[in-house]
């Protein structure tokens, strides 16, 4: 199977409500087009000049996600390019982008990552962190909260996945009802080519995918 025909039969595979991200770090321009023009409407890039790069040839009828891990530095570059911060993990993060948001008047939206195994080594939000981590939002008026992501732990089996990605869906509903002005929890990110499909089982909206896609990295 090519790229096309491999992103067509993940399209084909995922439900209505699901939405596939590209994961093309390290992929060429010419790669995320045959993407794209099998179907792929976002775009996940997790380096802002690699991104920049690229955006520049893809630019036209996809969103682009930033999926890596955000340097302040690199927020006013970040928030020319990318529609959706996936990984917002810290509140001096989160209060950078208000600021540069701010000077735009736009509203950017967001994801808050989630540590959700509370690996050590691993960026994100700790789950019995999160509320409060949320209520500081409330004087971010630049930022719209649109939900939850992960990477999840490694694991040897897909299936042990799943435990994680269902402790996020029901993390995700709780606070749900708590949702304010600027904060909602439309979308849960998670899955990647190995793990895509449990994660779609336990309720993911995004799912990023990029080996699946486009074979493995060198
Ligand atoms: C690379 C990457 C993916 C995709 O990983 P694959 O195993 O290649 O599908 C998903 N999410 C993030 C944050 C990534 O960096």
């Amino acid at each position: 199977m090519d790229i096309r025909e491999r992103v067509r039969a993940i399209l084909r595979a995922l439900p209505e409500g699901v939405t596939l991200v590209a994961a093309t770090k390290g992929r060429s321009a010419a790669e995320i087009l045959e993407a794209v023009e099998a179907g792929v409407k976002i775009v996940g890039e997790n380096y802002v000049q690699e991104a920049e790069r690229k955006h520049a040839v893809v630019s036209r009828e996809v969103s682009w996600h930033f999926i890596g891990h955000l340097q302040r530095n690199k927020v006013r570059q970040a928030l020319r390019i990318f529609d959706l911060i996936e990984t917002v993990d810290s509140a001096a993060l989160a209060r950078e982008i208000d600021r540069v948001a701010g000077e735009t008047a736009r509203v950017m939206p967001v994801l808050i990552e989630v540590n959700i195994a509370g690996e050590p080594q691993k960026s994100g939000v700790l789950p019995e962190q999160l509320e409060g981590f949320l209520d500081q939002f409330a004087n971010l008026p630049n930022l719209a909260v649109r939900g939850l992501m992960t990477m999840g732990p490694p694991v040897a089996d897909p299936e042990d996945i799943r435990p994680w990605f269902r402790k996020m869906r029901e993390m995700r509903d709780r606070l749900r009802d708590r949702c304010r002005e600027n904060i909602s929890m439309d979308l849960l990110s998670m899955g990647m080519s190995d793990t895509w499909k449990p994660a779609v089982e336990e309720g993911a909206t995004l799912v990023r995918v990029g080996t699946a896609i486009f074979g493995p990295r060198n």
